[in-house]
Order: structure tokens, then sequence, then C-alpha cells
């Protein structure tokens, strides 16, 4: 049940058959020369929407905006910071709590560590506070079994590259401009770059040349699949 198309009383109703709310996150964020600002939020709107066809649980309008870290500098990226991520959590988990839901999939499209940490500190200090919830928050990456990344050529593929880039062929190609080149990030790690444009240019980690829509298929498929076993094991959790 998509939340943005319900009345105030099949919201109630709803409440009968589940407590559970998904809120799918994403960011503004450069991703290399070829694929939309908004990737990360199309890609996991597209695995919550699928899910929410196959069980009966509630789904939140995505948190467009995220804690972008190494792409910080490059064109178009509009970061918030891990405090600001932390607070939309807290007021997004108590309000929904207030209004009955106990069980919250927070489910991001974006992997970056700061990001995916703060949603999930932000998470430890709600269950804390809030008795009987249950919250789970990740990356969407961090539960896909190990044959999903092996749907890539590349080694170390990540960001803009083959399976992002195969992901979002498989939403609509005309979403993609080409194919930014084959990157990886060289920052100096641990050392903070100052200037992080310098070290990675095209902001693509991968080769998005390997992309195809067939790729993206099967990776969807994979991710609405490890979703929705989530999502019935919260359903099922006894805190
Ligand atoms: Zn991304």
């Amino acid at each position: 049940m998509l939340i943005k198309g319900l009345t105030m009383e099949e919201f109630e109703r709803g409440l009968e058959k589940t407590r559970t709310l998904v809120v799918p996150f994403g960011t503004v964020e450069a991703h290399g020369v070829h694929l939309p600002l908004g990737t990360d939020t199309l890609i996991i709107q597209e695995v919550v929407r699928r899910v929410s066809e196959r069980t009966t649980v509630f789904v939140a309008p995505p948190v467009h905006y995220g804690q972008c870290t190494s792409t910080a500098q490059h064109p178009g990226t509009i970061s918030i910071s891990a405090e600001t991520l932390r607070r939309i959590i807290t007021d997004i988990v108590r309000d929904g709590f207030r209004k009955g839901l106990r069980r919250f999939v927070l489910v991001s499209g974006h992997g970056g560590g700061i990001h995916t940490s703060a949603m999930r500190e932000a998470a430890e200090l709600l269950t804390e506070e809030l008795k009987g919830v249950v919250i789970a928050a990740f990356a969407i990456y961090d539960i896909l079994p190990p044959e999903a990344m092996d749907l890539a050529d590349t080694k170390n593929d990540s960001h803009a590259g083959e399976l992002e880039t195969s992901l979002i062929l498989s939403l609509s190609e005309e979403l993609v401009k080409g194919r930014g080149r084959e990157e990886y990030p060289d920052l100096p790690k641990p050392i903070v770059a100052a200037d992080k444009r310098r070290y990675w240019p095209g902001a693509v980690w991968g080769n998005p040349a390997k992309a195809s829509k067939s790729k993206g298929d099967r990776l969807f498929d994979i991710m609405e699949k490890s979703l929705l076993d989530l999502v019935r094991r919260i359903e099922e959790f006894g805190g």
C-alpha cells in the first residue's frame, strides 16, 4: 500500500492488516556523466514498488536526499548532513509509531558509509526509546546474496558502474546518456581529501560499458526477493 495514495480511513483500516512501514531513502548525487542525479532514489523506489505489490505493508514516499561524501564536490550532488538524516529518520519513525506503526524497514539505495551509519545509529536510539518498535536500517546492497554481485563482469563494481547502469537501463534506456569511462576512485584514504574531484574526476566506480538491460532486469528480481524476505522476517520478528 503506497501511503501517498491512501485516505486517512484507508490507512486506519490498513493498520488492521499490517503495522509495517517501508521507507525508501535515495540521494541527489552525481553518478558519472551518464546516469541521472536521482539514480539511487529511482532504483530503490522501483524495488519497494515491486515489494508493495507482493505483500501487504505500508510504503512511504521516498526521502530524496541523503548524505554524500566522495561525490560531495561533483556537479549536481546536493547532500544533507548525517545529523539531518538522523533527525529525518527519528521524526518519521516517532510519528509513525504514534500513528500505530510498529515495524520500520528503512532501506537505502545509496550505500555510502557515513549515510548508512547515520541510519543505523538513528535506528539504535529509536529502538531504545520506543517500546515494542522493530527497525531495520540498511542499504539494499547489504542484504543481497553473493550471486547478485556475480552478475557483474567487472571486479570491484560500485557507484555508477556496471550494475547501477544496468539497473537504470532496466528502468528506461532513455535515462542513460551514453556511458561514462571505466574508472576507480583513487582517494588517499585514510587521509581526507579536500579536493575529491582530483582523485575521482568521473564519479564512476567500475565499468559502465559492460552494463546491459538484462543484467539490470535480473538484479531487480534479486533485490525484490531479498527485500521481500526481509519484510516477511521483520513482520514475524518478536523483538
Ligand atoms: Zn548510486
